[in-house]
């Protein structure tokens, strides 16, 4: 590593210790963790494109042996990553299901996990058939009220994954509740923080061990990049994530951890944004005719608002509703009439998108399960972007028949 950074690195676990958390957010979205080129002073982080690094001696060299274990335009993300969620350690993986499944990893057949039951398809999916096989449970649990988890807790309980606002239902969950719970019982707390983001909440402030980013979303913020990261305060859990990280090797190249890093310098202002539009629309939905419920937590209607209001700084650029006639055809018609809402999976990005979770993203759940979640067939999803919101608004009246 360079000169002055407090950076140690073994060939087993290189550890990061983040140093700026004395920056205000913005600041350190731009900043932090990064510094000109050594070599020539370049402002952007360079994508070193290399698999491996030269040494003048056997074991004598700059920090950098073989790239899945170090890769200096990694590493910069990584410190980045650590900042932004006011954490000390920072880890990227090739997307956010690798980073999933490095988590996992840290458990052991017979232990047993305490889910979000509405919780992105992906990780559903990783969890019942690939994970559930190797002899690890899931207990999959409306957490929007925390003391649902209590019958799950015994003594093989090691893990309790917590995604919110959830997707696609956008409850929201009390992350400090659940911490507490699982902190007196020596249990780890996971928090997906991709649909908020580190600008609008810190898990780790509300004591989670855990963050976890799908930065294809809206810390990529372009829809031009898939990559996954884990931020952690703990030195002992950092070793074991940078041990599984380096053993497995799901990293992401440098070139994708430069598209994220270069994402990230605009996150705070694309999120205000984003946030602004999304309560824009939300109202607005509320008065068209074919629209039965809007999903949104910053209406006070909202049963999970006092609790959003409390952990996150504003209520999120996604919006779900469904419609009157509760059938797929009638959500089809919908969906295939937007222009500026593109249809496509994923979110968080400068474009909006217009989803629909009961095919699309969370068709590997089972109907059953999904209808008693209360994802029904006619919901849809919006990941709101930063577009002139009078003409998000026209296309959705377009295709609402509004
Ligand atoms: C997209 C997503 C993931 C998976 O991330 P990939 O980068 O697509 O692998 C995990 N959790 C949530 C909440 C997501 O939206």
């Amino acid at each position: 590593m360079h000169e002055g950074n407090s950076v140690c690195a073994s060939y087993e676990a290189p550890i990061y210790l983040c140093t700026n958390l004395l920056m205000k957010f913005g600041t350190k979205a731009i900043h932090a963790g990064l510094e000109p080129d050594p070599a020539t002073g370049a402002i952007m982080t360079p994508i070193y494109q290399t698999s491996t690094f030269v040494q003048e001696a056997p074991g004598v060299h700059k920090g950098y042996e073989y790239a899945r274990t170090q890769n200096p335009t990694r590493i910069a993300l990584e410190h980045n990553l650590a900042a932004l969620e006011n954490g000390q350690f920072g880890l990227a993986f090739a997307s956010g299901m690798a980073a999933v499944d490095a988590v996992v990893k840290l458990l052991e057949p017979g232990d047993e996990v305490i889910s979000t039951n509405d919780l992105y398809g992906g990780t559903y999916r990783a969890f019942t058939k690939i994970f559930e096989p190797f002899g690890i449970r899931f207990h999959f649990v409306g957490m929007d009220a925390p003391e649902r988890i209590y019958p799950y807790l015994n003594d093989q309980t090691k893990m309790i994954w917590i995604e919110t606002p959830t997707n696609p239902l956008l409850n929201i969950i009390d992350i400090a509740a659940l911490c507490n719970v699982a902190r007196e019982r020596g249990i780890l707390t996971v928090v997906d923080n991709t649909f908020a983001s580190p600008y609008l909440q810190t898990p780790l402030d509300l004591g989670a061990d855990i963050v976890l980013h799908s930065a294809t979303k809206y810390l990529g913020g372009h829809s031009d990049v898939v990559l996954g990261a884990l931020v952690v305060r703990d030195e002992e859990l950092a070793r074991r994530l940078y041990f599984i990280q380096n053993s497995c090797g799901a990293i992401p190249g440098p070139q994708d951890s430069f598209l994220v890093l270069r994402g990230i310098k605009t996150l705070h202002v694309r999120v205000q944004r984003s946030c602004e539009n999304a309560r824009i629309i939300a109202e607005r939905l509320q008065q068209f005719s074919a629209v039965n419920r809007v999903l949104y937590p910053g209406f006070s209607s909202h049963p999970g608002h006092a609790i959003a209001k409390k952990q996150m700084r504003d209520f999120g650029g996604m919006v779900s509703f469904t419609l009157h006639n509760d059938t797929v055809e009638a959500a089809t018609r919908v969906l295939t009439k937007t222009k500026l809402f593109a249809l496509a999976e994923s979110l968080g990005g400068v474009e909006s998108l217009i989803g629909h979770p009961a095919s699309m993203t969370h068709a590997s759940i089972p109907r059953e399960e999904r209808l008693r979640n209360g994802l029904t067939d006619s919901l849809i999803r919006l990941s709101v972007g930063i577009e002139d919101v009078e003409d998000l608004i026209a296309d959705l009246e377009a295709a609402l028949g509004a």
